[in-house]
């Protein structure tokens, strides 16, 4: 994804594949607060459901539900079939070796925290390097500062510079000793979409792993291992019009061989004494207990309707709206973008003299525009760009121009309100 700046853009060849996507989402007919129509621009915090993903959920509910992997029943089978096929669609989708490969989780957080306690327990030594970047989300520091406490090893990170992208200056520096790299592909808060291949074959060349946060990237489809080239991912499902409740982690078969288990429970094991268990085979041993079943199925839906739609196009479009949104943010008196890198997607996080974040989304969402405002559960990031809150307005595939144009309205009529009010 890149972003040439050119704001006066013809959207009409793009109306129709636009406004077709559109239909597909019920949601976003739907009025708030009375008679306004809702305009979802918190996409990066979820993205809507299609009826395709929808529709799977209510027939599994309503026709095969069933525990899976156990039962030898017509519904079981049903629902094991269901279950086993999404993680066919997640392997090809990622272009993984294998579907064992292929863990199911319950999100990005989880699978994260999955690898921290499953590699980082049991092949970090006091000392060892852990290298996260300075502009990841929560999911992807926390787990690694409770690793780093849990073992004795070091937390490091590389520093972004003013324009909101990675400074690599001291990267192979950084990378002596160094065990695990584990960044985020597109950032949640600046929209920058990270070298991951050129970071990733550096730590290699240092014998460094990496894994990458896939949270933000999977939604547009930039995911491909075989490009890629790192050694875990995570993503989850509800940011790519998926079912909240599971998420995904790709891990290269031998490291996930290599592993502890994260969770211990049924279906994790193959033989069972008082003292002791073994485990079973990958991915199961990292699946412990009944999992999100309906779920997984969901999310397989999602990943077919992401397949199915066509990237030349949709990439293209959301470049453009991603641009003209910039364009048209910046041209508000006193509104501040953070974040200027040249490969971003549409995740848009903004400030504006004298006025708070919350106060701003409050108001916007009583003329129906749904954003984020707060840290963006990135705390060190948003200090180190000197707030303590921000506003981010995050744009999807079905979002329009006009929509943008409503928040470009709804932000000036705020600061008018405030103007008045506070002179
Ligand atoms: N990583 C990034 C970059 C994110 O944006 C998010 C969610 O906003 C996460 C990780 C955590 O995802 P989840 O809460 O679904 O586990």
């Amino acid at each position: 994804m890149s972003n040439p700046a050119s704001p006066m853009v013809d959207w009409s060849d793009w109306r129709p594949t636009i406004d077709a996507l559109r239909r597909e989402f019920p949601i976003l007919d739907r009025k708030v607060h009375g008679d306004k129509p809702l305009i979802y621009l918190d996409n990066a915090a979820t993205a809507q459901k299609p009826k395709a993903v929808l529709e799977v959920l209510n027939r599994f509910y309503t026709e095969s539900n069933a525990n899976v992997h156990r039962g030898i029943h017509c519904l079981a089978e049903e629902a094991t079939e269901a279950y086993e096929a999404s993680r066919k669609t997640v392997a090809s989708w990622l272009g993984a070796p294998s579907e064992k490969a292929i863990v199911f989780t319950r999100g990005t957080t989880e699978a994260i925290n999955l690898v921290a306690h499953g590699w980082g327990n049991k092949f970090l030594k006091p000392g060892d390097r852990i290298l996260v970047t300075e502009m990841e989300h929560h999911s992807n520091l926390i787990p690694w500062q409770m690793l780093a406490r849990r073992t004795g090893a070091v937390l490091d990170w590389i520093p972004v510079t003013g324009d909101g992208v990675l400074d690599l200056s001291r990267l192979d520096e950084q990378l002596a000793s160094t065990r695990m790299v584990s960044l985020t592909h597109m950032s949640n808060v600046l929209g920058t979409v990270n070298p991951v291949r050129d970071v990733v074959a550096r730590a290699h060349a240092h014998g460094a792993l990496v894994l990458v946060d896939a949270a933000q990237s999977a939604p547009h489809s930039l995911v491909d291992l075989n490009e890629l080239d790192c050694d875990f991912l995570a993503f989850s499902g509800h940011k790519l019009m998926g079912p909240t409740g599971v998420g995904v982690l790709y891990g290269r078969p031998e490291l996930l061989e290599a592993m502890d288990p994260f969770l211990g429970g049924g279906e994790m094991i193959s033989k069972v004494t008082w003292q002791d268990a073994t485990w079973a085979d990958i991915p199961y041993k990292f699946e412990a207990g009944t999992p999100p079943i309906a779920e997984v199925i969901g999310l397989g839906a999602a990943v077919r309707f992401l397949q199915s739609l066509d990237w030349k196009v949709f990439h293209a479009y959301s470049d453009a709206l991603t641009r003209y949104a910039i364009a048209q943010l910046e041209s508000i008196d006193g509104l501040v973008v953070h974040g200027k890198a040249p490969d971003r997607g549409g995740a848009i996080s903004f400030s504006i003299r004298d006025l708070h974040p919350h106060d701003l989304a409050h108001f916007l969402d009583q003329d129906g525009l749904a954003i984020r405002a707060g840290h963006m559960c990135a705390q060190p990031l948003i200090h180190q760009l000197g707030h303590s809150a921000l506003t981010r307005a995050s744009l999807y595939l079905y979002n329009l121009p006009e929509e943008v144009d409503a928040l470009v309205r709804g932000i000036l009529r705020v600061k008018e309100f405030f103007h008045r009010v506070l002179g």
